[in-house]
């Protein structure tokens, strides 16, 4: 659907997202020890302590909104299935966000891949559920695939979201709550659809 078609206001947006976390928050996060609602609020937190744009928070706040809507259950790694959440996440949210928004959640996946085969550092940093799904999602990028990610003009920021996904799965860590982020999201909304895209 694109914004032509939907024409729901920001805080209609903010509620349905509001309705989401409600109902789903609760889930665990997938072999982390930490509540989908947790994860994403750390990471968010994460974000917006190394001072980043709303947008960028936003992102971070929002980038495992499409678990919410794939077709799979909470099994898929099981089960040896890659649900491509990212991929939902980017289509749900593009309905609605701009693009400093729906690159970082399009891309934190791929950013994992694309870290492993660029920072040797980096795959000591993940976690035992995060190098679980790597294999799923293809393992590190070979130098071919390195070059074409780079050349994303949200490089940076994507890389960024991805790091800060890594560090949001610390068990009971304090974090601002759901709203206070809503509230960025409802400012992003508004900038962006008055922007008239
Ligand atoms: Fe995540």
């Amino acid at each position: 659907m694109t914004r032509a078609t939907d024409t729901r206001s920001s805080g209609e947006i903010t509620g349905l997202l509001r309705d989401i976390f409600r109902r789903r928050g609760d889930e665990s996060y997938l072999g982390e020890p930490v509540s989908m609602t947790e994860h994403m609020l750390q990471t968010a937190w994460i974000a917006e302590q190394a001072g980043e744009d709303r947008t960028v928070v936003v992102a971070a706040l929002l980038h495992d909104i499409g678990h919410y809507t794939g077709e799979f259950g909470d099994d898929y790694i099981d089960i040896g299935v890659d649900n491509m959440h990212e991929v939902a996440g980017e289509r749900f949210l593009g309905r609605w966000f701009p693009p400093e928004v729906t690159e970082p959640v399009r891309w934190h996946v791929d950013a994992k891949r694309y870290l492993c085969a660029v920072d040797p550092s980096y795959f000591s940093t993940l976690t035992e559920a995060s190098v679980r799904t790597l294999e799923l999602q293809g393992g590190p990028m070979d130098s071919e695939e390195v070059v074409r990610f780079s050349a994303n003009p949200w490089l940076d920021s994507i890389v960024r979201v991805r790091r800060y996904d890594d560090g949001g799965k610390v068990p009971g860590r304090k974090t601002p709550d759901l709203e206070h982020y809503l509230e960025m999201v409802k400012e992003v909304l508004d900038e962006h659809l008055d922007a008239g895209d």
